[in-house]
């Protein structure tokens, strides 16, 4: 008995002796943050509605879609609606607009519309490219909510762009009509551009349902599915930019578990080493990024080895640029870039046709960081520097629009090296991890412009003057 008491005894004593190691870790993180939140509060850019969609989506045999979807849509602007405006991408496959629009494609697409219902009742609509325009009999009063249903028809093109069909895998991104942002007065809605991503949504609530064929594996935004899926099913998922579904035959699969996130790694080819370290890699950067900024917002992250690299919410595409296939190591960098994305752009919004730099850059920031953490090089800051002037126009600021720009350079390794500058004489990566944490705690679920970067980067460096950041932002006020 009195041996039994001991023991009890010095357990309670080494449990009330040992730090908490989670309490010290969150005490840190306020002490770190107090600092930054005393004088300074984060901004977010409104997006002007909040949106929830309901998707029901069932594909036949001969790879045919039929869409049903009903968006909820409320009015959070100070401004009336006489109009609603969506992103309408499939339309831009058609042959009709690749035609127009001097788009090569393997096959196009079809689509047909059957019916627009606005609160019910049929309405005109105008669709040009990926535009469409639905004109109100009632406009939408600030504070006032409507319902739009669409239902509508596709095929998939081959050789398309994210919305696609590449061997017997069908690739849906952008395939619902999807609202656009309502800001300084009017919708935000650039036309569509076969480079950089030239759509901007808000966060928005999904609801989705399916039914796919035999012998088909669905793999999507959803974070509850096991390979192989079923045929029928249906996923909710809240705060997300956009829903991915992939419809997948015959896949080679790799699953780990990496604390509550499953990894699953889909390919297509005999390269099932590859696939195995593609999922290291996958785990380490996942770690890394979780570490260094904060947890991933989902319990499984799929990776599927076909197509564009590309970054969806839970689900990321790669193996190739614009159609050029790439080297086994570069898809591996090419996974660590789209899961970095998980938090720049996933988390923390921006609007990636006119600030395209505030997602690629601080994506290709974090991936470095994440490469650089990996080993004991210095940071190599002069090669950095002469990269960059090797660019065509390198003097141009790296947040222009996306049209104003031959290459994608600026707004993805300018804007990074850029970022990487400011902490040559300020630490480094061990710094440079700070400042990303502390930017990732005040802006999560946030939309942030550069000028909400320029503000937060003054206090947080205490700059006294604009001198280290205006020689590569354009800087408006
Ligand atoms: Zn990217």
């Amino acid at each position: 008995m009195l041996i039994i008491l001991t023991i009890i005894l010095l357990l309670v004593i080494f449990i009330f002796l040992k730090p908490n190691p989670r309490n010290t870790e969150k005490e840190t993180a306020l002490v770190e943050n107090k600092i930054q939140k005393e004088d300074f509060s984060p901004q977010t850019l409104p997006s002007g509605n909040e949106s929830r969609y309901n998707i029901h989506l069932k594909m036949d045999t001969d790879g045919e879609f039929q869409i049903e979807t009903t968006v909820e849509i409320k009015n959070t602007s100070v401004d009336t609606w006489p109009e609603l405006v969506f992103y309408f991408i499939p339309n831009i496959f058609t042959k009709d607009s690749s035609e127009q629009l001097g788009n090569t494609l393997d096959a196009p697409a079809t689509l047909q519309v059957d019916d627009v219902l606005v609160e019910d009742k049929t309405s005109g609509f105008t669709l040009t490219h990926d535009t469409l325009t639905i004109p109100l009999d009632t406009p939408v009063q600030p504070g006032e909510s409507v319902a739009v249903d669409f239902s509508y028809q596709f095929t998939l093109p081959v050789g398309g762009l994210r919305f696609t069909k590449t061997k017997d895998n069908y690739h849906l991104a952008q395939f619902y009509p999807m609202l656009a942002t309502f800001r300084d007065h009017k919708w935000n809605k650039e036309g569509y551009g076969f480079r950089g991503e030239t759509y901007h949504t808000g966060f928005s609530d999904f609801n989705v349902s399916y039914d796919i064929p035999e012998r088909y594996t669905f793999v999507s935004t959803s974070e509850d599915e096991s390979y192989p899926s079923k045929r029928t099913g249906t996923f909710l998922v809240n705060d997300v930019k956009e829903v991915f579904i992939a419809i997948l035959k015959d896949p080679r699969v790799v699953e780990e578990q990496v604390g509550d996130v499953n990894i699953r790694v889909f390919g297509f080819e005999e390269k099932d080493d590859l696939y195995k370290e593609i999922s290291e890699i996958a785990s380490d950067s996942l770690q890394y990024f979780q570490e260094v900024l904060g947890p991933y917002p989902f319990t499984e992250l799929d990776i599927v080895l076909d197509g564009l690299g590309m970054e969806y919410p839970g689900i990321v595409t790669a193996g190739s640029i614009y159609g050029k296939p790439v080297r086994d190591d570069a898809v591996k960098n090419m996974v660590v870039h789209e899961i970095a994305h998980q938090w720049f752009y996933g988390v923390i919004n921006n609007d990636p046709y006119n600030e395209a730099w505030l997602d690629e850059g601080f994506t290709t920031f974090a991936e470095e960081l994440f490469h650089f953490s990996q080993s004991d090089d210095e940071i190599p800051y002069e090669k950095m520097l002469e990269r960059i002037e090797l660019i065509k126009d390198s003097s141009l600021p790296v947040n222009l629009p996306l049209d104003q720009y031959e290459n994608n350079s600026h707004f993805y390794g300018k804007a990074s090296t850029m970022l990487w500058l400011l902490f040559k004489d300020r630490g480094g990566l061990e710094e440079a991890e700070k400042f990303l944490k502390t930017y990732y705690d005040l802006y999560k679920y946030k939309e942030v412009n550069t000028e909400e970067f320029i503000r937060f980067a003054r206090s947080y460096f205490s700059l006294e003057d604009d001198s280290e950041l205006s020689t590569w932002l354009e800087i408006n006020n």
